[in-house]
Formats: C-alpha cells, sequence, structure tokens
C-alpha cells in the first residue's frame, strides 16, 4: 500500500491510474479505525480496480475544540489495518496540506443540514462539506463509501453531489455494530467500563422502536426510547427524532408508505454517541 501526504503526489498518481482505465472507490475516514470502516473498505476492493482511503482528523468539522482535541488517533495500526482490508493508497494530509487558506464557502442544504445533528453542531455538516468536496477533486472517484451510521451525513454528501453536479456514486453501507448491538465507532473507545456497558441500551431501544412501529404512535415510540435510556444514570439522550428518510424533517403523522428513520444522540459523560434506525427499509 501506498501512502502520500501531499495532493499534488495524490493527484499525479489518480491520473496515472485513470490513464489506466482502473475504477477508483474512495472511502474518507478520520482514523482510529475499527470494523465499520474497514467493512467500507472491503466494499470498495470488491467493486472497484483500486480503492483510496484518506485519514484526516478535520478540524473545521469539530464544533468543540475538546472534541477535536480528544478525537483518538492511532495512525500506524490505522494504516496496517488498511493494507490488511486491501487498500491501495492512504492519503494521509496535514492541515496545512488540505487547507493552505482558510475556506469561506457556505453550503446551502436547506433543513437537510439545520435539523439533528444540524442544530446540535452548528457548522458541522459545512466543514463535512468543504473537506468531502475537497477530497473527491483530488481523488476524482467513481464510487464513495460512507456508512449508514452518520445516517444524516450520507443524506448530506447526496445532496452536495447532486448540487455540484459531481460523477461519484455515493454508496451507503449498513452500520456495524459490536456483538451486544453497540454501534461501532471510533469515539466507544473514550467510554469508561460503566459507560460502555450501558451503551448498548441505545441500540436495544431503537431496535424496540423499530418493532412497535406501525402499531404504537410516534408519541409513544419517542417516550419509550427516551426513557429506556435516560433511566441509566450513565446516559442522556440529546435528542431523538423520527424523520422522514430522505427530507430529514420530523414527521408526526407518517404517510401510508412514507420512509422513516429514528435517529438518536446520546451523551455518555462527555462522550456523545450517535445512531439511527430505519423503520421497514433496508439499505
Ligand atoms: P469517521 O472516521 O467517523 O469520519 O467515519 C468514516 C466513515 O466510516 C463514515 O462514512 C462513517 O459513516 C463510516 N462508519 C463509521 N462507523 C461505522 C460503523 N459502525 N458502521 C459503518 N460505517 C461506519
Amino acid at each position: 500500500m501506498i501512502k502520500l501526504e501531499k495532493t499534488k503526489d495524490l493527484r499525479s498518481w489518480i491520473s496515472d491510474q485513470k490513464m489506466r482505465a482502473c475504477s477508483i472507490g474512495f472511502v474518507p475516514t478520520m482514523g482510529a479505525l475499527h470494523e465499520g470502516h474497514l467493512d467500507l473498505v472491503k466494499r470498495a476492493v470488491s467493486e472497484n480496480d483500486l480503492v483510496v482511503c484518506s485519514i484526516f482528523v478535520n478540524p473545521i468539522q469539530f464544533n468543540k475544540p475538546e472534541d477535536l482535541k480528544k478525537y483518538p488517533r492511532s495512525l500506524e495500526s490505522d494504516l496496517e489495518m488498511l493494507e490488511s482490508a486491501g487498500c491501495d493508497l492512504a492519503f494521509c494530509p496535514g492541515v496545512k496540506e488540505m487547507y493552505p487558506k482558510p475556506e469561506k464557502i457556505v453550503y446551502d442544504f436547506g433543513m437537510l443540514d439545520k435539523v439533528m445533528e444540524g442544530e446540535h453542531r452548528p457548522g458541522h455538516f459545512n466543514g463535512v462539506a468543504i473537506v468531502v468536496k475537497k477530497l473527491f477533486d483530488f481523488v476524482e472517484p467513481h464510487r464513495a463509501y460512507f456508512g449508514q451510521k452518520d445516517y444524516q451525513q450520507l443524506q448530506v454528501i447526496k445532496a452536495l453531489v447532486k448540487k455540484e453536479n459531481l460523477e461519484v456514486e455515493i454508496v451507503g453501507c449498513p452500520t456495524v455494530r459490536e456483538s451486544d448491538g453497540l454501534a461501532m465507532s471510533s469515539r466507544n473507545q473514550r467510554l469508561t467500563p460503566e459507560q460502555r456497558r450501558e451503551a448498548p441500551k441505545i441500540f436495544r431501544a431503537l431496535d424496540k422502536a423499530r418493532t412497535m412501529y406501525p402499531e404504537a404512535s410516534l408519541d409513544e415510540i419517542k417516550a419509550m426510547v427516551i426513557d429506556e435510556i435516560n433511566t441509566s444514570p450513565h446516559l442522556e439522550v440529546e435528542y431523538f427524532e423520527i424523520s422522514d428518510a430522505e427530507t430529514l424533517l420530523p414527521v408526526t403523522r407518517p404517510g401510508k408508505n412514507q420512509k422513516l428513520v429514528a435517529c438518536i444522540a446520546v451523551n455518555a459523560g462527555n462522550v456523545r454517541l450517535i445512531d439511527n434506525v430505519l423503520f421497514g427499509v433496508c439499505l
């Protein structure tokens, strides 16, 4: 596996591969890799001639400086994991390389980036859109792989591609979970043993919500989820929303065939965990 830090080296490698008519799959990450990331890489390997992964902790998508400071970093083991998953090139730029000058672009995604994560993390999705657009410009991938774990992010990226008329195909991949149901996340390693023991309650409540639908009302489902999680002294629901699976606008009375997504953010001490389930649809 090749490791590059400079965009000009990446561009030149990409243009060589494009001349050879190779299809390129791309997996952007912030490192501290786990099986969830590797699942995206393996899917990309199975669908493309070559796979590029980026490891870049993007400062402009963090709305809290302490969250950026505490974000786990493990470059050496990340590179080993990428290589064994079949990645061909790891792009690991520094902040100056990605942002030689301050970014001023403000994307307009309508309500898509204003609700849920957008409401609680102002500026987060603009930072995500800026970095992903830059990376797409460097890598020019045929396909790019994103996890359903970050469901709202996946919808924002799809909107970005549409808005900017990009040719990349966005592939959404199912959430990979620990055996007790907790969605894998780089942040899980920051949980205390007590918080880690309680954290599976999040998916348990979401899974129960899925089985209650459509017999129970959305209000009943919401009350159950919030109650079951907040009974734990280690967990506190920041938001739980049941929304239209495409627009992400909150739904109170679902239409007959309306696809819904239930999204949650939970604070376990100062570790913020997000998860979601779709009602009645699979990715
Ligand atoms: P991150 O490094 O957290 O920015 O994540 C990089 C990519 O991996 C994003 O597309 C995430 O949605 C995806 N991802 C993170 N955790 C999981 C997971 N548990 N299952 C599937 N995809 C994931």
